[in-house]
């Protein structure tokens, strides 16, 4: 009997459980710097759509210079950003001889440091920009208030993965314009065993 119940609780979660998508290191451009990298009035070539609406994958690719190495061939996201953003995960940081990068929300650079991006001949130095992403629960208000969740909230999330792991601190971002998606880097989807169609579950 337990072990029945055991097996409904876990077939439930894996129904009511949110999407995990694991994020890889990559860059977002400004206007700008677009025009620098790649030349002026440049469009980026968008290659797939990303699970968040209006977000997509581009064909064009950058190196990212730190003081200590380089990673080459890190993917562009579009659309462009008021500001480039580089989000990097830390074992990206230790490669790239960066010691502590900070981790921050999307779009909140206050303090972030900078880091340098090449194409080809072509190069710019961000004074700002880079980061690890806050690991963080994309939810239309719909499904956040079917949840009971709010924007900006902290929770607990369990993943439902090979080797499941419990995070804390994962940020409620609630928007009209976004698709239900746990995000994790590479680091943690890698630390929990993570499986492309794999859920989590908010714990209280
Ligand atoms: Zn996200």
């Amino acid at each position: 009997m337990e072990n029945l119940m055991e097996t409904l609780v876990e077939e439930v979660s894996r129904q009511v459980g949110i999407l995990l998508e694991a994020s890889g290191r990559h860059v977002h451009l400004s206007r700008h710097d677009v025009d620098t990298l790649f030349g002026a009035g440049y469009q980026l070539t968008p290659v797939r759509p990303l699970s968040q609406p209006g977000q997509f994958v581009c064909k064009e690719r950058v190196t990212l210079v730190g003081q200590g190495g380089e990673l080459p061939n890190v993917v562009v996201l579009g659309p462009e950003r008021s500001e480039s953003q580089v989000e990097i995960s830390l074992t990206d940081a230790t490669r790239l001889g960066i010691p502590a990068p900070p981790v921050r929300q999307s779009g909140k650079l206050e303090g972030t440091p900078g880091i340098g991006l090449r194409v080809g001949e072509r190069s710019v130095t961000l004074p700002r920009g880079l980061m690890v992403a806050q690991r963080h629960i994309h939810l239309t208000p719909a499904e956040a208030s079917r949840l009971h969740l709010e924007d900006g909230q902290r929770v607990k999330l369990k993943t439902l993965t090979s080797r499941p792991v419990i995070w804390e601190d994962v940020v409620v971002r609630v928007s009209a314009a976004s698709a239900p998606a746990v995000h994790l880097d590479y680091d943690e989807a890698n630390a929990c065993g993570f499986h492309k169609g794999d859920r989590g579950v908010v714990l209280w």
